[in-house]
Order: structure tokens, then sequence, then C-alpha cells
């Protein structure tokens, strides 16, 4: 048996590396199937790579697990990246008072204001829905360009102060500047990827398919002194309505990835050079080549929309709450990405922190959080669980040093979608959701994304808490759930 959050060896005996670390209590580590430690193990493996981190949430994705950390100080890996480029958790606090969401019909409402203003489902965009924000190409471009400037946040009447909210309000090209990325785009612009931009920057302020959502949530604060002394710099409020989103860099995020990808393999191909663990999909560019330059490019370009695109979602959920409940006012808690690479400080030197499905954690004290809201407490960790199991917000402790100062990025799934689909059975999901009375706005909640299609929430937050990772600030408890 493996103790949670020792350093476990799973490489052969006698190899180089330091192995990958586990973090995951018996039953987590049940979850985690061969193809999943494998990609962990080719990764692990991969050129430059220095360190590894397996979260309790991982499963099989794209070349490396969801729900693991990569470590390079060398190299950039755009699997790890993956598809949906800073694919993402916000939080908007309200100053309803829970009691507010009792009445079924004013959950209702709210799920229609919020469904007229945000589009869900693939491909969906501005022009989709009558009260979305319609973005000019100007703004769009800036958005991608210069992320939540004070300009772009203006132009699209998302509140600036925002931007002191995220987790990265702004995205550098590879040189350390927003030019290079004006470059980069103008380059991708006479190409076929961003054909049809001017409907592609409609896409801001929308949710897309799959497993984003937009939840209204009651915020639980854990009841001690402490926990209620970190809610306060969090700007939660005890048993008031909150909203929770996910969703990421929608279609352009998309192009950009695959773009990469074929390009890499491409270059794979002519280099005559192997793959890591003979999976294309962990291709990569050593630092410093143009390679390089052009995936941290196109990733920085993804992430700033995906950026706007979350504070334009919650300025306008904020929109929906204030035409239902007049008077409403909200404000970000935090908006943290769980796809994106970026350089960070590991063992004194630089080093590009692919997180897949992982949720950075810097804990009181990281020089990172220097004059930030967050300096003596760390920042706030979104954690969607599941409607039913609810969601969690933690703060990182000093242990997080162990896993990169990284956590999981929600349950992680325990059933692929087609499995969901033939095995989950319709008719009891949808009488789960009545008896919980969580309202959606779905008529038949979407199998492959039952709670049950994901692992037991609880275990794999045991799991965090037991290796000294983080803990709990604060429990939300889902009132209804928009999704495709
Ligand atoms: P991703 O799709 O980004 O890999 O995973 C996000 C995480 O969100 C999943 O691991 C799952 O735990 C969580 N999740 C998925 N759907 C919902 C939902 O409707 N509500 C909540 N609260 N969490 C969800
Ligand atoms: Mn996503
Ligand atoms: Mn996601």
């Amino acid at each position: 048996m493996i103790p949670t959050g020792e350093a476990t060896a799973i490489l052969p005996a006698g190899n180089h590396h330091s192995p990958v670390k586990v973090f995951g209590n018996e039953k987590i580590r049940a979850t985690f199937d061969d193809l999943c430690l494998q990609q962990a193990i080719n990764s692990r493996c991969a050129p430059g790579v220095t360190e590894v981190v397996l979260n309790p949430d991982a499963h099989c994705g794209y070349g490396a697990p969801i729900g693991c950390v990569l470590a390079s100080p060398t190299h950039i890996y755009p699997g790890p990246v993956g598809f949906d480029i800073k694919c993402s958790m916000s939080l908007l606090q309200t100053d309803v008072p829970a009691d507010a969401m009792i009445d079924k019909t004013i959950r209702r409402e709210l799920i229609h204001a919020v469904c007229r203003r945000i589009p869900t489902g693939m491909g969906k965009g501005a022009r989709d829905v009558p009260k979305s924000r319609r973005v000019e190409e100007k703004t769009g471009v800036a958005a991608m360009t210069d992320g939540a400037s004070s300009d772009v946040l203006a132009a699209l009447g998302v509140p600036v102060a925002w931007a002191d909210r995220c987790e990265d309000a702004f995205h550098r090209g590879h040189d350390g500047s927003a030019d290079a990325l004006r470059q980069r785009l103008y380059y991708l612009r006479q190409g076929k990827t961003f054909s049809r931009f001017r409907s592609t920057v409609q896409q801001l302020g929308s949710y897309g398919g799959g497993n984003h959502f937009g939840e209204c949530e009651v915020v639980d604060v854990v009841d001690d002194n402490e926990s209620r002394q970190i809610a306060n710099v969090f700007g939660l409020r005890d048993q008031h309505v909150a909203f929770l989103s996910h969703c990421g860099s929608r279609g352009i995020g998309h192009r950009l990835a695959s773009g990469q990808f074929k390009q890499l393999e491409h270059k794979f191909d002519q280099w005559k050079i192997p793959y890591p663990g003979n999976d294309k999909q962990l291709v990569y560019a050593p630092i410093g080549s143009s390679e390089a330059n052009d995936y941290i490019d196109d990733m920085s370009l993804g992430a700033n929309f995906a950026t706007v695109n979350h504070l334009l979602i919650n300025a306008l959920v904020l929109e929906a709450f204030q035409e239902i409940i007049p008077g409403t006012t909200g404000n970000l808690v935090y908006f943290i990405s769980h796809n994106i690479a970026r350089q960070e400080i590991v063992d004194n030197r630089e080093t590009w922190v692919h997180r897949k499905g992982a949720t950075r954690a810097f804990p009181a004290g990281h020089h990172a959080l220097k004059r930030t809201p967050f300096e003596h407490t760390g920042h706030p960790i979104l954690l969607p669980g599941n409607p039913q199991a609810g969601s969690s917000v933690m703060v990182g402790l000093p242990g997080a040093k162990e896993s990169c100062y990284s956590v999981n990025h929600g349950a992680g799934r325990a059933l692929g979608r087609r499995r969901a689909i033939r095995e989950l059975d319709q008719k009891q999901i949808d009488a789960s959701f009545d008896s919980a009375d969580i309202l959606s706005n779905c008529r038949r909640y979407p199998r492959d994304e039952a709670p049950a299609a994901y692992k037991d929430f609880e275990e794999v937050l045991r799991s965090v808490k037991q290796a000294g990772l983080a803990k709990e600030v604060a429990r939300l408890r889902a009132r209804f759930v928009i999704k495709d």
C-alpha cells in the first residue's frame, strides 16, 4: 500500500528519473487505469521533464493524463495543456441571501435570464441568444493579444477591477510582449486557421458544450475561525448565493491547439525523432526554438480569449440576477485555470509548469502572491465536484510544495462518455435531481454528465486533505445547473 502524499516509485528500478508523485489514497489509486498510468510514465520519461505529479482526479487524457502536472525547464508540451486551452473555473459572489433560492419560480426565471444572455452548446455564440453582448472585431483581437486589459474590459462592460481577481489577467508572447501576439495573430489571420474570424470572436461570453457549465450555489463557509477569516479575504459570503462557471477558450482555443499538434507532428516526421513513449500526442518543442515560440504565442492567444470569455460571462450572470432580483450586487471571487502551461520557479529554476486538469495552489507567503489580495492567505482554489456532492473552495497549504504547488481540478471522470450513456439510467438520474431539489435547463439531464459518471468527490477531497496540500474554506451547494 502506498501512503497518500508520499512520492511513489512507479518507474522501473534503476531508472535515473525520480518517480512520478501520486496523490491518492487506496480507493483513489484503484481508479487509475493502465492507460492513465502509462501516460504518466511516458510523460515522466519524456525529454526535459523534471517532475510529474498525478492527482486524485487523474484519468487518461491526450498524451498525458487529465489530472496531472508536468514540469520542464527546457521543453514545452502542448498535450499536457490540451485542446481546450485555459479551460478554467470562476466564481461570482452575490449579495442574494440563500433563502431567495427556496422559490423554484425565481430559480426558473434565473435559468432563463442566464440562458438568454450566455449561449451553451458547441459552436454557439452571441447570435444564438437575444441578450448576449455583441463583440466588435477589434475588441475580439485586443482580447486575444492584451487579455483582460482595462480597455478590453471597459469595451465589454466588465468591471475593470475584476482583472485583479484573475490567476493571470494577461498571457504574454514568447518574448514577454503583447507585440509578439499581435504579429502572430496577424500571420494566422492570413491563413485558414481564422477564416470567419468575425463570427469566432462572437463566442466571447459563451459556455460551449459538453462538461462546461454554469451553476448557482449556496455558500457554506467551513465553521471555524481561520476559514471564516480566509473566506472574508476571498470575498465569500456564508449562506449567500454564488455562481460557478466552467469553460475555456471555445473554438479559437481548439483551432489553435489542433494547428499546433499538426504542425509539430509534421516537424517530428521531418526530424525523424521518436515520440515520447511512441505516442505522437506527446509532441514537444525545446524552449528557444521557433516551434516553441509559436506554440507559446498560440497558447497565449487562446488563454487570453478564455480569460475575457470568463469575465464577460460573469458580467452577464450578474446582469441576469439584476433582471430577476433588482438591486443585486456581485463580485468576482477568483478566476483560475486547469489547462495551462506557465513559467514558475521550481527548485530555484525557471520552469514551465504544465497543469493538465490540475489547479495551481500557492499558499500564504508564496513569492508570486506578493502585492495581490491573497498574499497572506493563499489564493482561492475553485474545485467543481458534481451538482449533487457539491463543489469546494480550498486554499493551498505549505505541503503543496510537494505537488508542484498544484491540486486536482475536480472529481475527474470515473466512466467514459459512451459507457456512462450505456450504463446509467435516465429516469434515475432525473429523479435524483428532483429529490435533491436541483433544477436544470436540460429537460433530461445528459447521462454522460451525471454525477455517477464522475469519481467520488469526498474521496478525492480526502486525498488532498490527508496529503496536506490544501484545506477546505467553503462548500458550494448547487441550486440549479446550466449545461448544454
Ligand atoms: P474537466 O471537464 O475540465 O476535465 O473537469 C471538470 C470537473 O468538473 C470534473 O472533473 C467534475 O468533477 C466537475 N463537474 C462536471 N460537471 C459538473 C457540474 O455540472 N457541476 C459541478 N459542480 N461540477 C461538475
Ligand atoms: Mn474545457
Ligand atoms: Mn475544464
